[in-house]
Parts: structure tokens; sequence; C-alpha cells
């Protein structure tokens, strides 16, 4: 056995018999990486608050066959979410990055950009503003998994769509032309397009202290979900949850 120590998300938790956890983590060091923390649910001493989902900890755990849960030692906080008010909008927008990572992150590969992303993310989800930080998450995520191509040429004739109008189809990864467009597309607003190539960049940042409302790159948003969901082949829960909510 190896003792591992890594900086971490924990992503999610799960009961496992009587009294422990099956945690999935986030790991700087190896990417998603689950484990069983035994005794969790019995001995709130041993992990305190450190498992709640969203946390930023230092793990250590054992790892015995590549394959295998982990074996979780010990978790200590870095950064908790619990730290500020946890309203429902908040709840969902952190429930949101988690469910994204765990589903498009594959086991036990390293993703440092993906790791930054996320730290720089849930640092701005803190307040009631959460659509910036949603949609730069969701924009920098589609970008690093390879999953979006140049949002400024049509995807099937490769014409530059600056100062013309662009469109999205769910079955499509990227833009097409007015020419090129399928049945049933959705048009990407000129102001959303600009949106995300600014925001590709600069950092999050950048973006705070604007006033955000829902509808404030709402199109670009639903581009980038069903990209996501289209690669990952199932509809995102919190997707959904995000829809829902007012303003
Ligand atoms: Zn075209």
């Amino acid at each position: 056995m190896a003792l591992h120590e890594s900086e971490a998300i924990v992503l999610r938790t799960y009961p496992l018999r009587e009294a422990d956890l099956l945690v999935t983590l986030f790991t700087r060091v190896e990417g998603k990486v689950r484990g069983v923390a035994r005794s969790a649910k019995k001995s709130k001493k041993r992990f305190g608050g450190a498992l709640e989902p969203l946390t930023v900890v230092r793990a250590f755990y054992d790892v015995r066959e590549r394959n295998e849960l982990a074996r979780l030692d010990a978790c200590e906080v870095l950064d908790s979410p619990l730290s500020s008010e946890v309203s429902y909008l908040r709840a969902v927008a952190l429930a949101h990055v988690g469910e994204v990572l765990d589903e498009l992150l594959p086991d036990r590969e390293a993703n440092d950009a993906v790791f930054r992303l996320a730290l720089a993310v849930l640092g701005h989800l803190r307040g009631r503003e959460i659509w910036m930080p949603i949609t730069y998450f969701q924009l920098w995520m589609t970008r690093l998994m390879g999953y979006l191509p140049d949002l400024s040429e049509c995807i099937v004739c490769g014409r530059s769509l600056n100062g013309g109008r662009a469109f999205y189809h769910v079955l499509a990864d990227g833009l097409m032309c007015v020419d090129d467009k399928r049945l049933a597309s959705s048009e990407l607003s000129s102001d959303s397009r600009m949106l995300a190539t600014q925001m590709f960049r600069a950092p999050i940042d950048t973006f705070t202290g604007v006033t955000w409302p829902k509808e404030l790159g709402a199109d670009l948003r639903k581009l980038l979900m069903q990209i996501l969901q289209r690669h990952i082949e199932k509809k995102l829960t919190t997707a959904a949850m995000l829809e829902k909510i007012d303003g």
C-alpha cells in the first residue's frame, strides 16, 4: 500500500454499508479517485465537515490496485463552501459544478487545468451571483474536455461567422452559418458569442462586479449543456434544476 496525499475537491458522497461513505474526490495529483471513508457516518470527529460536497481538502488515502477503491484516511479542510451562506440558488450551482466534474472527468487522470478552473469557479460561487461563474465554468469545461470547436467559424463550410448570424443544433458541436444551419437550429446571439470570446481571453475575476441576470448568456449555456450532455450520453440533473430557477 502506498499513502497518497493531494489537494482535492470532494465531488460526491454516497452512504455505503452502515457506517461508511463512498467518496468521489477530484484530486490534483491523479484526477478522479473513488474511495471509502470508514466509519465516516458514525464518527463525525474523524472527518468533520471535510466530506461535504465541493469542500476543498487535503486528502490522505491509500491505494492498493489501480482499479480498486482507495481507502480515505484523513481529510483536512482547506476551503469549505459552508463557510458562507448556502441559499438554494447557490446550493444548485455548487451541485452543478460537482455533477459536471464527476460526469466528465475520467478516473485516475490528472487534469491541472480543470482543477484550477474548478478552484477559481468555487471561489466565485460565494454570493448570490451564480450565472457568471456557471457560464464561465461550462464554457471552459467544454473547451478543456476538447468538445468545443472554434466558435468564430462555421463547422460545415469553415466560413468566418464574424459579422454574420450563427446557429447551433442539438446534434452538433459548434456553430453553423445561415446557409448550413440544420432544421430546428437555434440562433446564438452575437452578444453571447462576444461573451464567449471575452471569457476565453480573461480570467474569471475580470467578470465580477457586474450584475448578471439569468438571461445573459442563456443561449450560450444551452449550447454548452447540449454539447456536454451529448458527449456523456445522459442528462445532467442539475442542468434541469438550473433551468427552473427564476432570475
Ligand atoms: Zn457554413
